[in-house]
């Protein structure tokens, strides 16, 4: 079964540049934002250009290149967050996906998430 996107969601919205974001890095496959209501000093969103739902639909269907250009722009947030391990005290890398892992916005983004101690993971 072919996944559903949903072209009313809020990312769709960004990505059209009908609704503001605070933008920190882009590239060709990749756009990265701060989260409205952070939850840490360094809470980065990075989201595919391309329409994909959720981390499932993007790793079955994106191109090597839409991944590959997606991971190095969470790199260099990490990176120019200063949290990346190269120089940094690491971060914690979460995606949400459909109604069991609590997916709010239904266009696939990975919260990158550090400047403090993360804790535990919660179940
Ligand atoms: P999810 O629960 O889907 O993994 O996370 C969605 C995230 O999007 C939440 O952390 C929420 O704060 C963020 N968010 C929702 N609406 C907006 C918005 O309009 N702008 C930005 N920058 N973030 C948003």
């Amino acid at each position: 079964m072919a996944y559903h996107y949903d072209d009313s969601n809020i990312f769709a919205k960004i990505l059209r540049g009908e609704i503001p974001n605070d933008t920190v890095a882009e590239n060709d496959h990749a756009l990265a934002f701060r989260d409205i209501s952070p939850k840490a000093p360094t809470h980065v969103l990075v989201i595919p250009k391309g329409k994909y739902v959720s981390f499932d639909d993007f790793s079955a269907n994106a191109s090597d290149a839409e991944i590959a250009g997606f991971m190095r722009l969470c790199a260099q947030v990490a990176a120019s967050e200063g949290v990346s391990l190269d120089g940094g005290n690491g971060f914690r890398a979460i995606t949400n996906a459909g109604s069991d892992g609590v997916q709010e916005v239904p266009h696939f983004h990975l919260h990158i998430l550090g400047g403090r101690n993360m804790g535990p993971m919660l179940l």
